[in-house]
């Protein structure tokens, strides 16, 4: 049992993401977690909207997950991946070939998704290298994006949104286009994808990559734009021998009703990164994906291989979850989940669009984000929530939930119910 007198430590010490050290907001103790549930060290238990920043697709403490952290362990924890290799790690990576597009087949296990970003960038940027084509090395990316908090990661952030405005003197200088205007349902205006036309035409001599989160716009805005934009981006990637990152860190793993989202407009990426639900949101692992071609071709460089290696590379433990999270994606129809997930929320969030402060109210598989028209006060808000039993983190101006894909429609009716009456009463 937590005591007060660690959480005064906790405050007096401890970062929490984005917190601060002078001011630190209100913390909440967790004593477990089961299934879609929270249950905090006063006893209150409560369901959860975020599956930890989209991670916990399984709910957690899921029995099989827990078997195959606890068969690992017994045998081996971890084990350095340079010149050793293992079986988690060999199947994950049978896994994911087979999974992901079906040109991509080289497979960099990366301990997170900021370094999952900061690889792809490399590979990109060394692809360009080895060919003798050094100045092939900015890239372009679109406005409202979010990549990670790593320098590389954060050059690609939007430049405001981002967070991470007074690092941008430190940061690599790269193109940005807008962010995409025709939304997801939204007929398919073709200018707007003009703007990135024009920065590839005039700058294809200078740019690596196009990096994006297709689909969906997740931490910079959670916005989902036209498939067509998406489509039209891979065309211009052709054209101008520019390679397309799609960051499917957030929505890998069918949180926005396709297994991933680029799947919505039928392309393939170079280059695929992936992260968060990939151990079913037990502990971090990333993976970044890549062409034979691609990964061919950074070999036979100057360098003779491709210059990233971590110390916890393809942790043993890490993998054993994550196969057993992706037999379990597979084996429990996850989009029965996401469409039914999707159809609650619909049905429960619509509501909230009549409220005065609301802007919108958007949902696209498993994501339910109602938009407000000024930012929310996160402290007042959240309080709210945890009065109706709900465990909903929101930023800026969205408050969003993206469920475990286990919730069930009490749960979820509950969510969406609690969520719109605890935003009418914080309107007020
Ligand atoms: N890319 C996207 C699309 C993300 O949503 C995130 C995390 N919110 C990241 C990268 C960074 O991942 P991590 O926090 O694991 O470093």
């Amino acid at each position: 049992m937590i005591s007060p007198e660690q959480i005064t430590f906790d405050q007096q010490h401890i970062w929490h993401p984005y917190s601060s050290m002078i001011n630190p907001p209100p913390i909440y103790p967790v004593e477990s977690t089961s299934g879609v549930r929270i249950k905090l060290a006063d006893g209150r238990e409560l369901i959860d909207g975020m599956a930890s920043w989209w991670s916990a697709i399984h709910g957690y403490g899921h029995p099989e997950l827990n078997q195959a952290a606890h068969e690992q362990i017994d045998k081996m924890s971890h084990v350095m991946f340079g010149g050793l290799t293992h079986e988690p790690a060999i199947e994950l990576c049978e896994k994911l070939v087979s999974m992901t597009p079906a040109n991509l087949d080289k497979v960099f296990l990366a301990d997170s998704g900021s370094v999952a970003v900061e690889v792809a960038i490399k590979m990109a940027i060394q692809y360009f290298h080895a060919q003798g084509l050094p100045e092939k090395s900015k890239l372009v990316t679109i406005k409202q994006g979010y990549h990670g908090d790593t320098f590389g990661a954060m050059s690609v952030c939007d430049p405001v949104t981002g967070m991470h405005e007074i690092f941008t003197g430190q940061l690599p200088q790269h193109f940005f286009a807008p962010a995409p205007q025709t939304k997801f349902h939204d007929e398919w205006d073709s200018r707007d994808i003009a703007p990135l036309h024009k920065i590839l035409d005039e700058q294809h001599q200078n740019i690596a990559a196009l990096i994006l989160e297709p689909i969906v716009q997740g931490a910079g805005g959670m916005r989902f734009y036209s498939p067509h934009y998406l489509k039209e981006a891979r065309e211009l990637c052709n054209k101008y021998n520019v390679l397309l990152i799609a960051d499917e860190i957030a929505t890998g793993f069918g949180r926005s009703g396709k297994l991933f989202a680029c799947e919505h407009a039928e392309i393939q990426p170079d280059i695929l990164c992936v992260g968060k639900a990939l151990t079913g949101g037990y502990m971090t692992l990333a993976a970044t994906l890549t062409t034979q071609h691609i990964g061919e071709t950074i070999s036979a460089g100057g360098a003779g291989c491709f210059m990233h290696g971590p110390t916890f590379m393809g942790n043993p433990l890490a993998c054993a979850v994550a196969n057993k999270s992706l037999e379990l994606l597979q084996r429990n129809d996850w989009k029965q989940d996401v469409a039914r997930i999707e159809q609650s929320l619909k049905l429960g969030l619509s509501e909230a669009s009549t409220l005065k402060g609301v802007a919108e109210v958007r949902c696209l598989g498993a994501i339910g984000v109602i938009e407000m028209k000024e930012a929310v006060n996160t402290v007042k808000i959240q309080k709210l929530f945890i009065e109706r039993g709900l465990w909903i983190r929101p930023f800026g101006k969205l408050v969003y939930v993206m469920p475990p894909y286990i919730m069930q429609d009490d749960d979820l009716n509950q969510l969406t119910t609690g969520m719109v009456d605890a935003i009418a009463n914080y309107i007020g």
